[in-house]
């Protein structure tokens, strides 16, 4: 077999030999030449232009000058020692600075010969100078550059004592790439695609990624490896799309009956909206297809999704099927089953609800319920996955706020029938489109885009600390109107005790500002027993208590449409689905609603984008997409355990169009060649090996 030069060990690439191996496979998982290859530089800078010293400033991340040394000194002692070096050009003069390898730097530089030095600008004591900067003598090769973009490397410290720092990596790199002129590598994507699209072929785009001939070349490599990467994932998820589609025959839900009908004309508390009509519909349509229903339900919090999910799960009953609703909390839990109770009383349906802190006996009755088909609904908790809870003929699973779901967790759904179940995920965070395409892209997707009507804005104010007492005074007023207030502290696990102090110091000096018996407090969070939670929840719920201060424990789903203000202690502290999530809580009745974001004056750039923008809009799908800028995709909640979106250059914040066309393209492909059998897809087929392959394998590292 033709072995492939990709797979050439990374101890084989002139330059590297075993011991900076070693550190590139512990330090930056380098395996192999394909890895040295796809290690993308994270920027490029432009070489041919030249700074004059007097236009440093900085601003500029990076600077290319020439001049001469005129003056050079070592100054200070052991550890603070230095060296500086002057340069000067006709307009200025400007310091280089060394704080390691000095002995080696003054051995090498010279006086009155012109250098081409290259650094990033540092301001020290007010002036600006350039410390270690790249420095060689000006010759014919370095002034007439063979690319005028550089391309800058991510390397690490340890990497650097081995002489792979950017520029070193670079070197590396470079080679590597030069072996794919006589090492010719198989074009990853089909040529009609290539030629459709105008994509730069494999070699030439790896080449120019690392090695821009051009700035145009540059932009056509950078575009030709984003739409590899998406393509990729996209057949991928495009193809158990359809294989489980091949794979699982669905339960047919061909009727709306009864239940449906009865509920929907008889006991419907308001008009659906527009859109829950839609999405209604389309679920509707795809249960009665004949395959599985996997469908992602979007709706901004308070848009009405668990109206959606009844009704859905009333076509379950209808067809003589069983349904589930999981949330994510017992809080949220419990609530369901209150509202979903309360609003089937005139019907004849048997409804059950199965926690942690359910007990033992009420367990075994529920269990027996569900395996006779005696309980139509069951709503519940993690609880519900458990391998005893069998149902007599589950049709539908609808999980609730699925950012807080696995997967896998999903997955473990499906066994509990002979066919898998029908799927409705609902989220309440709103993802930015293209990591919904990613994420969730084998799933359909429903989107409610409009809220029930009579709702009044939420207005949202940031105020500073030293602002409390006017914030006082305005809760006053609300109570008084009969409104009720929540107060809610961040709890971040690192520093758990000292949120706990916080949130107790602040329990307390509430205390004394809204005292008995004009002012009842109740108080929640995480460290309390389920109980006592539940119980200080429901007060607060019931209209008992007029203020809950608690943790992010009440972010999720609890509706208790008479509150009307949301204050958020330490906002700066809180990411924006968390803070856009804490404000859903209020806005729910037909109050004006306020949300107060408290914060000190010291707040970071991040922090203050964060706050503007929800002082801005209440629109989650754009508070969605700031969040996707300002963190990239890794860090939004859910993302992490899919490995999806590890993706090495195109970037889900700004690369949409191109997602977008690799879906398309992917899904065209699929049409016309589902089994991929194709002779012109064998080039596809080969890559998806070579990708699953990929995947990163932790017992090499060490
Ligand atoms: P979410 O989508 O965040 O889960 P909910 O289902 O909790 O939202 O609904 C929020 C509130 O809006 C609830 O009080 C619910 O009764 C109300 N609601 C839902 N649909 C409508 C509608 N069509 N008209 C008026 N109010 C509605
Ligand atoms: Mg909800």
């Amino acid at each position: 077999m033709n072995t492939n030069y990709l797979d050439t060990p990374i101890e084989y690439i002139k330059g590297v030999g075993p011991q900076r191996a070693d550190a590139l496979k512990t330090e930056l998982h380098i395996f192999s030449a394909e890895d040295l290859i796809k290690h993308y530089p994270y920027r490029y800078v432009d070489r041919t232009k030249f700074y004059k010293v007097r236009e440093i400033n900085a601003d500029i991340p990076y600077v290319q000058v020439m001049g001469k040394i005129i003056d050079m000194r070592t100054v200070g002692e052991k550890r603070a020692k230095r060296f500086i070096a002057t340069l000067k050009d006709e307009t200025g003069e400007v310091e280089l600075v060394w704080f390691q390898g000095i002995r080696w730097i003054e051995e090498k530089i010279k006086y009155h010969t012109t250098y081409i030095i290259f650094g990033r600008p540092n301001i020290y004591n007010g002036k600006i100078n350039l410390p270690h900067p790249e420095i060689e003598e000006k010759n014919e090769e370095n002034t007439t550059l063979a690319s005028a973009w550089q391309a800058l490397y991510n390397t690490t410290e340890k990497l650097k004592f081995k002489g792979l720092d950017s520029k070193g990596v670079g070197r590396i790199i470079k080679t590597a790439v030069s072996g794919l002129a006589t090492h010719p590598i198989e074009e990853t994507i089909p040529k009609t695609i290539i030629q459709e699209l105008k994509l730069l072929d494999i070699s030439s785009a790896l080449k120019n990624i690392h090695i821009p001939a051009n700035a145009d070349l540059l932009k056509h490599a950078e575009y030709r490896l984003k739409f590899e990467e998406l393509f990729y994932v996209q057949l991928k998820l495009l193809r158990s799309k359809l294989i489980r589609q091949k794979t699982y025959a669905g339960f047919q839900f061909s009727k709306v009956g009864d239940y449906f009908n009865n509920f929907y004309n008889n006991h419907l508390p308001f008009p659906l909206t527009n859109a829950q009509k839609r999405v209604i519909k389309e679920i509707r349509v795809d249960m009665g297809s004949g395959k599985q229903m996997n469908r992602l339900l979007q709706g901004d919090v308070g848009s009405g999704k668990t109206l959606v999910a009844l009704m859905t799960m009333l076509i379950a009953l209808d067809n003589g099927f069983q349904a589930c609703l999981i949330a994510p909390t017992e809080i949220l839990a419990q609530q369901h089953f209150q509202t979903l109770s309360q609003l089937l009383q005139p019907m004849n349906i048997k409804i059950g609800l199965l926690i942690g802190s359910s007990k033992t006996k009420a367990r075994k009755e529920l269990h027996e319920l569900l395996r006779n088909g005696e309980m139509h609904l069951l709503i519940g908790t993690h609880a519900l996955l458990e391998d005893e809870v069998q149902f007599q003929n589950l049709g539908l699973v609808v999980i609730d706020e699925q950012h807080r779901f696995g997967v896998a967790q999903r997955a473990q759904m499906w066994k509990k029938n002979t066919q898998p179940p029908h799927v409705l995920v609902m989220t309440a965070t709103p993802i930015p489109r293209t990591l919904a395409m990613t994420l969730y892209g084998d799933l359909d997707v429903s989107v409610i885009d409009e809220m029930p009507p009579g709702r009044k804005p939420i207005q949202t104010i940031h105020r500073f600390d030293s602002q409390r007492l006017k914030v006082f005074a305005f809760i006053k007023e609300e109570i008084q109107k009969g409104r009720q207030i929540y107060v809610v502290y961040p709890l971040i696990e690192e520093s758990e005790k000292l949120d706990l102090k916080n949130l107790m110091e602040g329990y307390e000096s509430m205390v004394r500002e809204f005292p008995l018996p004009n002012y009842r407090i109740s108080i929640v969070h995480g460290k309390m027993k389920p109980a006592d939670k539940d119980f200080e929840m429901q007060r607060f719920v019931k209209g008992e208590t007029q203020i809950m201060i608690a943790t992010t424990v009440i972010e999720v789903g609890v509706n208790v449409p008479n509150a009307s203000v949301m204050i958020i202690e330490n906002a700066e502290r809180f990411g924006l689905s968390q803070l856009h999530q804490l404000r859903g809580r209020v806005g729910r009745g037909a109050e004006k609603s306020y949300c107060i974001l408290m914060s000190s004056y010291k707040l970071s750039t991040e922090a203050k984008t964060r706050i503007e923008t929800m002082v801005r809009t209440v629109d989650g799908f754009e508070i969605a997409e700031v969040d996707l800028r300002l963190r990239g995709p890794g860090d939004i909640s859910g993302t992490q355990q899919s490995g999806l979106v590890d993706l090495r250059l195109a970037d889900l914040a700004k690369d949409a169009h191109i997602l977008q066309q690799a879906r398309n393209i992917a899904s065209e492909l699929l049409s016309t060649d589902p089994n991929l059998e194709k002779p012109e897809h064998k080039c596809v087929v080969i890559n998806l090996k070579r990708l699953r392959k990929d995947r990163p394998n932790w017992s090499r590292i060490s």
